[in-house]
């Protein structure tokens, strides 16, 4: 697997007429933070702009190689995969993702060595039919249906932190093994018997059925995976109170 920064460099993200810039510097920030730093605009209302050089804190230099296009098809050269961020369904023929299921598609994507678009709209109209007709599929944060429209620099957060998610994911180191494997069937099996004569010599069982407390308890541990070692300590705890409870007796 290519180191992340690597593969981080395969992927674009692309606002389309954007009307605030600070929305693009915000936008910019977003990115950054999540290991991202390739930024296309097409046709912005303002930019350069100093307004989109505030918000973007310690991400101008994303701004500073960010490309402006004319066209949508300009801003996706190259890329094969491109994801559209809409808040509402279009009557577009299109696969409805959500954020996670894009993220996981335009990573494979990425993994075959394919550059990936993932492209947001205006503020107020969103991607026109024409846009989302170059994706290949739309992605839907899922917001209330009452009020479904996240500011551009949030929705692009959220499909940036999803991206970067998907990314670990696949590096995640495994799940740390046990010092010593799990102890096997037998090895259990004696300790359940050595905990059920137990329970019976400190009279826990106080005249009720001994089968429900016995399944219960066998559940708890089977859980917790004991290996040998553990087991030992546990059957010397069970031996040391089956001798108290001698003692108590004699
Ligand atoms: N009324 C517009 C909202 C524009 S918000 C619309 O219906 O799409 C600006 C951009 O932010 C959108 O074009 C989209 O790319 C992104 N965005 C905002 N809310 C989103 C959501 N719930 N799901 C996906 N993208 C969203």
């Amino acid at each position: 697997m290519t180191d992340l920064a690597d593969l981080a460099k395969l992927f674009r993200f692309v606002l389309v007429r954007t009307s605030h810039p600070g929305n693009i510097g915000s936008a910019a920030r977003a990115i950054r933070t999540m290991g991202f730093t390739r930024l296309e605009l097409v046709a912005p209302a303002d930019f350069p702009s100093r307004e989109a050089d505030a918000l973007a804190a310690n991400a101008v230099s994303v701004l500073a190689e960010a490309k402006v296009h004319d066209t949508l098809v300009d801003g996706l050269a190259g890329a094969t995969f491109a994801l559209g961020l809409s808040a509402r369904r279009r009557g577009v023929n299109l696969a409805e993702l959500t954020p996670r299921e894009g993220a996981a598609q335009a990573l494979a994507a990425a993994a075959r060595g394919e550059q990936v678009a993932l492209v947001f709209g205006n503020e107020r109209t969103g991607l026109e039919n024409e846009e989302l007709a170059r994706c290949h599929a739309m992605v839907r944060i899922p917001s209330v249906d009452d009020y479904s429209s996240l500011n551009l620099a949030q929705a692009v957060q959220v499909m940036a932190y999803e991206q970067r998610l998907a990314m670990l994911g696949d590096a995640l180191p495994a799940p740390p093994e046990h010092d010593e494997p799990p102890a096997d069937a037998a090895c259990m099996e004696r300790f359940f018997e050595h905990l059920a004569q137990t329970l019976d010599d400190i009279e826990f069982h106080k005249g009720r059925e001994p089968t429900t407390i016995m399944l219960r308890l066998r559940r708890l541990f089977q859980r917790a995976q004991p290996d040998e070692r553990e087991l030992r300590i546990l059957h010397g705890v069970l031996a040391d109170a089956q001798r108290m409870a001698s003692l108590t007796r004699k």
